[in-house]
């Protein structure tokens, strides 16, 4: 497992340094923040900001997460980049509780010679030794590509707490199919980052023809 990556470097281009100080919270369970539900992740390294000096009086502290669906897209995306440079089909996943990458996965079927080696059957995997439990209904999954019907099928048993997908499959996509693959509870979004997601896949077809 590895460590949440912060990026700090994409703050600095958004926040004018000199007029704010920012300290990064490292507190569990404050600013709002409903711990962790005993599953065995942890917020502790979900970098909340603090403005503690501004020249506009705002509630304080006024507080920020860095981390958005953008955000965590991309992280996927690197994911899809790893594939893509093992001539896997580039589709990336990661697992995020809490505000935490738990899991980070790519599709493997290639080098596993395992067609259900996509990235999301691996990242749940992945999520469910990190946590110690087979549900993930306090977790977000980010996928490149929307869910073929084996890893909807997957999201449903994990009882997935969120999926965000990317680009649409219109081929291999669970959404061509009628009837209920997920779990109820399943919130899902959609689309995001699609074009870059879907640029990936792609070019990655490009260069095979
Ligand atoms: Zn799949």
């Amino acid at each position: 497992m590895q460590a949440p990556r912060k990026d700090w470097g994409t703050l600095s281009k958004s926040f004018v340094l000199n007029e704010y100080e920012f300290t990064k919270n490292k507190a569990n369970g404050r600013n709002g923040e409903t711990g962790n539900g005993g599953n065995g992740a942890s917020v502790s390294d979900s970098p909340i900001l603090t403005f503690s000096h501004s020249p506009i009086p705002l509630p304080f502290p006024m507080q920020l997460s860095v981390y958005s669906d953008d955000y965590f897209m991309r992280e996927a995306l690197k994911e899809a980049q790893k594939a893509f440079d093992a001539d896997e089909v580039p589709v990336g996943a990661i697992v995020v509780c809490n505000n935490q990458i738990i899991a980070r996965a790519h599709n493997l079927t290639e080098t596993l010679n395992d067609v259900t080696a996509h990235a999301e059957m691996q990242a749940f995997t992945a999520a469910a030794n990190f946590l110690g439990g087979k549900y993930l209904d306090e977790c977000t999954l980010y996928v490149t590509l929307e869910p073929c019907i084996m890893c909807a099928g997957a999201c449903g048993w994990t009882q997935l707490g969120r999926l965000v997908f990317g680009a649409f499959d219109k081929q291999k996509g669970y959404t061509s199919l009628e009837g209920k693959i997920l779990h109820p509870k399943t919130k899902i979004i959609s689309g995001i980052l699609h074009e870059e997601c879907s640029a990936i896949v792609k070019d990655f077809f490009k260069g095979k023809r």
